[in-house]
């Protein structure tokens, strides 16, 4: 038998931030992993803000690319490159920067038990007992911390049925890749490829990228893939290997329970992730920071009930939620575009000025900054184009 003040279950980048948090402040912390190996496969295409560079402590060497700009295409090839001249986006090594995450976290005192899950758990009078799968023993715990990303079950053994308000399917590879200019990202919107979503190459440097696509609908990725790759002028002629792809999902919404007595939900699992973009690192990260510090103030008072935890609600729901709920409206207004729209909106794009704008207020994690203005300018040409439409109409 073992005893500690916190078990959190997943190593992934967010459990391990809250473990290292937690033991370098003085808390027995356990995190139980179910992989082999921390950070294997990595689904992520590791696109993150300086913002979460500062707060995760990313190591320079993780930072694989530096990202000045992008390039948008519709369906039908039409297309619109914006660039800046400072970054405003990096590609970090995901897979390396879960195992430093990881080795942080060991380095502070945090003890993991990998290649187990969580078997079940019963309440006891002062704490929690958990039971893992491939061990006989026990260990007692205060508090649970559930970071399981996207899986269901450890959610569900602690009674969280909440399901996310969206679900998108994810299939992305890492592979060989020439692009002439690395430092732009690429998104391809095709609602019969990604749909309600949109397909990326994210360049590790000019050989390298990461390619993949997200959709709402349970179809078969793999096939759309291959579509994807037939289809995008970009990657037409390309020889893209997708043996080695990693199918995944994001979970959108807005948790309306993130806490019981005795155990609270970060990261991917509370889905903390931005509704635009998919992205979870850095919302994620911060949310680590608010749960280690309600944790250890609730050890201090030994009081683990959740009346005492809603104060981590009350910390991650003004900052992060308002954030998902901007992120949902930007989506909404995404979904309503047809294909055909959106390119229209892409051509017009070329012809008005809209570099202010993105290089003003773009930035990855506060997407609604830049995508609110740009809506007033691009609603303007959306009206122009229906209206144009209707003089067709009436000319003939
Ligand atoms: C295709 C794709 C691209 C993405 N791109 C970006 C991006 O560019 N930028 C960005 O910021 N975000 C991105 N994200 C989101 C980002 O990957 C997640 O927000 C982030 O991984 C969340 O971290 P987490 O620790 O909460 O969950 P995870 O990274 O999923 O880690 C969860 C950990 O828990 C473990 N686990 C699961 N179940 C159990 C169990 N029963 N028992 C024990 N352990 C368990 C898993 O093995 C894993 O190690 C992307 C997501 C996808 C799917």
């Amino acid at each position: 038998m073992a005893s500690f003040d916190v078990v959190i279950v997943g190593g992934g980048p967010i459990g391990s931030t809250v473990a290292r948090l937690l033991a370098q402040n003085g808390a027995s912390t356990c995190v139980i992993e179910r992989k082999e190996e921390i950070g294997f496969p990595s689904h992520c295409s590791g696109l993150v803000s300086r913002d979460f560079i500062d707060l995760g402590a990313v190591p320079e060497h993780l930072i694989l690319n530096r990202i000045m700009g992008g390039t948008v295409y519709s369906f039908d090839t039409a297309s619109y490159t914006f660039k800046n001249d400072i970054a405003y986006a990096y590609v970090i090594d995901r897979t390396g920067y879960d195992q430093f995450a990881y080795r942080m976290a060991l380095s502070k005192g945090a003890k993991y038990i990998l290649n187990s899950r969580i078997k079940s758990f019963e309440r006891r009078k002062d704490c929690l007992r958990i039971f893992i799968d491939n061990n006989e023993d026990f260990i007692d715990t205060r508090i649970v911390v559930i970071a399981t990303g996207g899986s269901f079950s450890v959610k569900k053994l602690f009674a969280f049925n909440e399901k996310p308000t969206e679900d998108i399917k994810t299939i992305q590879v890492e592979t060989d890749f020439k692009t002439d200019n690395p430092h732009l990202v690429y998104i391809y919107m095709n609602n019969n490829i990604a749909h309600n979503w949109f397909s990326w190459v994210i360049p590790i440097n000019g050989d390298r990228a990461r390619i993949g696509l997200g959709t709402d609908r349970n179809e078969n990725l793999l096939e759309l893939f291959h579509r994807l790759c037939n289809e995008w002028d970009l990657l037409k002629g390309a020889t893209i290997y997708a043996s080695k792809r990693v199918i995944w999902h994001i979970p959108i919404g807005l948790a309306r329970e993130s806490i019981k007595d005795n155990v609270i939900l970060v990261g991917d699992a509370a889905f903390q992730v931005k509704p635009f973009s998919g992205g979870g690192l850095y919302t994620g990260t911060l949310s680590a920071f608010f749960a280690s510090e309600v944790i250890l103030k609730a050890l201090e008072k030994n009081d683990f009930s959740r009346n005492t935890l809603k104060e981590y609600e009350r910390l991650w729901h003004p900052v992060i939620g308002r954030e998902i709920e901007r992120e949902r409206t930007l989506r909404d207004i995404y979904t309503t575009i047809t294909d055909i729209d959106k390119s229209e909106i892409i051509k017009e794009l070329n012809r008005i000025n809209v570099t202010k704008i993105l290089t003003t207020y773009g930035r990855i994690d506060e997407p609604w900054r830049a995508g609110f203005p740009l809506i007033l300018r691009t609603g303007k040409i959306v009206a122009r184009y229906i209206g144009r439409k209707f003089q067709k109409l009436f000319k003939r």
